[in-house]
């Protein structure tokens, strides 16, 4: 394929390359006939020449040159005052130049015939100018700097990096996640040993993460600590353009990509592209072309061979609205997850940030790690940059606290609504709160093992979570299961009135779902004796992946028995309720143990939990035994 150079390049180039040539031999110089150069020369009005094969040029003396020659010929603005002005003229044949130079005592130079180096500058200079002028546009336009390695090689503005410079040094606070990329890494640094077992390699690697936890970063020390290229684009660029390019763009990639294998192919927002299909919102033909592009990503996908060894890594915040298909076996079947980084890992991504700059000794990385919970790791890099300017400003050799705690503040002002600092009494709040639905999980037979609590903001709804891990995939539940689930859905609710005396709009979430399970037990499930096997309530229909919230269709009953249905919707949930407090009020030590653990490490996982639940209990024994 010919370079790419849009039409008006073409317009451009003739008339840079014209400034050029007048620039380089016309300023100032006066351009006279050689017959008034002669006249000069007898005159003495030269001062010097350079006699080149072509062309004369030289010096004028300053004054009297109206005498010589007709005033016309002289460019007052090139020749005038009293300074010596340059001229320059075309030579003819005139074997007693020389003679007449000598004679009228001129100091004269003789100049190489132009050599092919200079030819070539002369050509090349207008074209490097070019060159810089539009790859200096392409980065501005977001290209990077891979701009000159494909010029002319592809539609796709694909950024490539022989060497990305990062690797998992670079990349603190995610263990799991790396430890998971690890084997990715492998395969890439050996095809072979893989390729001989004939295991299969994944495709797709999706990570999920909020913006700046180091998603990029991530799939960057992937190819970097495998040394392979990488190659990466972002989903919205795909879809930007017009009909047809985002297709073409996408196989380009692919093609390219297989070309320089192994290698990564990292694609930034994916989600841009990637919508479910039949959901896009996006009006006129720019539909079409979303879903030409995602199906042609489906089919690269599904053409290329692993065992070339090209993988693909993605990156989206909002995994809920990618479209099914991607996510299929040979897709993008694997999926990191990305949390904000909790206490320690702050701490470690501090410091890989802090290597490059000069800190003070009073500086303590570890309180700096607990004053900025929900801080993602770019907030992190962006707070240390932002001291090092501070302490720069002030004249500073060293960044010592009060630019860090001064970064802080500006940091936290400027993110308020995005990231989540919270005070104290909020922590607290949520950390009994999360305590709550973990002890509760714990304590109830029925209910999922808690995998990990966390008390760190995710996303716009969820100031804290615990995750729940169910230990198979379940297609039936029983009534028993469900009645722990909702002791599980208030066990936050109950925490909080136990330790607090007082309840805050954190649960609105629990109790929207509490509500609506004990309306389905009831409406839909005919798990309630009063109102018997009935059901009152058609459920949602089954091809809706995302069920809304809320009542299903209502059926056709009497007042009397929507009445009844309401008051076994309350008795059903005031029944949890009681249950519930019994379970924490018993164990309102251990409640508080969790709770304080969580507020000193934000995430307590399942082994930590264990012990806490051990120890607890060996107490209660040992405090049993005690007593007479
Ligand atoms: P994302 O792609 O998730 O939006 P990036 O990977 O672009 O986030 O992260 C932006 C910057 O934040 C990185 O270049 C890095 O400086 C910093 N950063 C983010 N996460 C980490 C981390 N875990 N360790 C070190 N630095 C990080
Ligand atoms: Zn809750």
């Amino acid at each position: 394929m010919p370079p790419r150079i849009p039409l008006w390049m073409w317009l451009v180039i003739p008339a840079v390359f014209l400034l050029f040539q007048t620039l380089a031999g016309s300023v100032n110089v006066l351009a006279l006939p050689y017959s008034d150069f002669k006249k000069l020369v007898h005159a003495g009005k030269v001062i010097e020449a350079t006699v080149g094969e072509q062309t004369i040029s030289g010096t004028l003396t300053a004054s009297g040159l109206g005498q010589v020659i007709p005033k016309d010929r002289l460019d007052s603005i090139k020749c005038a005052g009293d300074k010596p002005c340059r001229f320059s003229t075309v030579r003819v044949a005139d074997p007693n130049l020389v003679e007449e130079l000598e004679d009228a005592g001129v100091r004269y130079v003789g100049q190489p015939a132009s050599t092919w180096v200079s030819t070539l500058l002369s050509w090349l200079l207008p074209f490097a100018v070019l060159l810089w002028m539009m790859s200096a546009m392409a980065q501005r336009s977001g290209m990077g700097s891979g701009f000159l390695l494909d010029i002319g090689k592809s539609r796709a503005r694909v950024y490539v990096a022989s060497k990305t410079g990062v690797t998992f040094k670079d990349v603190a606070g995610i263990d799991e996640a790396k430890e998971e990329l690890m084997e990715v890494v492998a395969f890439l640094k050996d095809p072979e040993r893989y390729r001989r077992l004939g295991g299969r390699i994944p495709k797709g690697v999706l990570i999920v993460g909020a913006p700046g936890t180091g998603k990029t970063l991530l799939a960057k020390a992937v190819a970097g600590e495998a040394g392979v290229p990488f190659f990466s684009i972002s989903g919205s660029e795909f879809v930007e353009m017009f009909v047809g390019v985002g297709a073409a763009r996408v196989r380009d990639l692919f093609v390219q990509a297989q070309d320089k294998a192994p290698c990564i192919i990292f694609i930034d927002e994916l989600d841009a592209l990637g919508r479910a299909r039949g959901v896009a919102g996006i009006a006129g033909g720019g539909y079409s072309e979303h879903e030409q592009t995602l199906n042609q990503l489906l089919v690269e996908m599904d053409g290329f061979d692993t065992n070339k060894g090209v993988i693909i890594l993605a990156a989206t915040n909002r995994p809920e609205i990618l479209d099914p298909a991607l996510l299929r076996p040979g897709r993008f079947d694997r999926h990191v997850a990305l949390d904000r980084p909790d206490l320690k890992g702050r701490e470690k991504i501090l410091a890989v940030h802090a290597r490059d700059v000069k800190l003070a000794r009073t500086v303590d990385l570890a309180a700096i790690a607990a004053r900025t919970a929900g801080f993602a790791g770019a907030d992190l890099a962006n707070l240390i940059n932002e001291a090092a300017l501070l302490a720069g400003r002030l004249g500073k050799d060293q960044v010592d606290m009060g630019d860090v705690d001064e970064a802080i503040d500006r940091i936290v002002a400027g993110l308020k609504k995005t990231t989540r600092v919270m005070n104290k009494l909020e922590k607290e709040t949520v950390a009994w709160h999360e305590a709550g639905h973990a002890l509760v999980a714990e304590f109830r037979r029925h209910a999922d093992r808690v995998a990990k609590i966390s008390i760190i903001p995710r996303g716009i709804a969820a100031l804290g979570y615990t995750q729940q891990q169910p230990t198979e995939d379940r297609y039936l539940l029983k009534k028993a299961e469900l009645l722990d689930r909702l002791d599980v859905l208030l066990g936050g609710r109950v925490a909080e009135e136990i330790a607090f005396g007082d309840v805050s709009t954190g649960a609105t979430n629990d109790l929207q779902q509490a509500s609506d399970l004990a309306r389905h037990m009831v409406t839909q499930y005919g798990m309630s004796e009063r109102i018997g096997l009935g059901t009152f309530e058609a459920p949602p229909p089954a091809y809706l992946a995302y069920p809304p919230a809320g009542p299903g269709q209502r059926g056709a009953y009497s007042e009397s028995t929507a009445r009844a249905i309401d008051a076994e919707i309350a008795a059903l949930l005031n029944q949890a309720h009681l249950r519930v407090r019994e379970t924490l009020s018993a164990r309102h030590e251990l409640l508080d143990a969790l709770a304080r653990m969580l507020l000193a490490q934000e995430t307590v996982e399942r082994g930590a939990l264990d012990a806490l639940i051990a120890r607890h209990q060996a107490q209660v024994h040992l405090m049993k035994g005690a007593a007479p």
